[in-house]
């Protein structure tokens, strides 16, 4: 096992009391990470008994609020408890235009935002390679009508792939290409198409192109509640899919 990962949040916008808005949580040895913080996405941490407080970085996919809506309450906590942390930084990646959000927020907030007891490091990234901690990371630009971040993260030998919110591009399948693991948005069944999501058979089609080992579909709409996302997905696709719910585990 190079890595756990744990879903934090598999919803969207709409309000549902089993799917909290997008977070994934990854853990590689001593290293924690987050993709995506929406709304709920601390509650389900701490429900997993994972150590929040002392998360290393966030790689937010864009800035809708499903995505990034508890940062600023993280932020607030490590205010009260970052000082238990030392000189432990937090990254905070996101694509561009997170300078300007994080600058809107101490704007609104000032001083103790400029001044945590925790090194908080902003990275706007869109299509580069870095490495951090025990990962290599890569990201690639999204297509969701807003400036928007995949996520590819390898370590040993292990892939993980997460796209955040984005209909169907060529991009998903350089993000993804032979994936031990792809997070994809499966935001809407068949038939229900919107340009900026992606629907189960879309999911299919690229995981194919990709060469995906395994995908977790997620990012679940109600329309796909009562519908076999899973099969049409599966239609294209000949690897293992899972349905992403809330605090669920994977290993990569
Ligand atoms: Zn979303
Ligand atoms: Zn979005």
């Amino acid at each position: 096992m190079v890595a756990e990962i744990t879903v934090l949040g598999s919803g969207t916008r709409v309000l549902l009391r089993e799917h909290s808005m997008s977070g994934y949580a990854v853990s590689h040895r001593d290293f924690f990470l987050l993709l995506d913080c929406g709304g709920g996405a601390i509650r389900r941490a701490l429900e997993a008994e994972l150590p929040i407080l002392y998360v290393d970085a966030i790689f937010f996919s864009h800035l809708h609020l499903d995505h990034v809506a508890d940062l600023p309450a993280l932020l607030w906590a490590l205010d009260g408890e970052g000082h238990r942390r030392a000189d432990r930084p937090l990254r905070l990646f996101g694509p561009p235009g997170f300078g300007n959000f994080f600058a809107g927020l101490s704007a609104l907030y000032g001083k103790w935002l400029e001044r945590l007891p925790v090194p908080v490091l902003i990275h706007e990234v869109e299509r580069e390679r870095f490495a951090l901690g025990p990962w290599q990371i890569e990201t690639f630009p999204m297509f969701h009508g807003t400036p928007a971040n995949g996520y590819r993260l390898e370590a040993e030998g292990k892939i993980l792939a997460y796209t955040g919110d984005t209909g169907p591009c060529e991009e998903i399948v350089m993000l993804a290409h032979d994936a031990d693991w792809l997070i994809i948005e499966c935001s809407f069944p068949d038939g229900h198409k919107m340009p900026t999501h992606t629907t189960a058979g879309e999911v299919g089609q690229m995981a194919a192109r990709a060469n995906c080992r395994q995908v977790l579909l997620t990012h679940f709409y109600p329309e796909c509640f009562g519908v076999d996302v899973a099969a049409q997905c599966q239609k294209f696709f000949s690897g293992k899919i899972e349905l992403a719910g809330d605090l669920k585990r994977l290993i990569l």
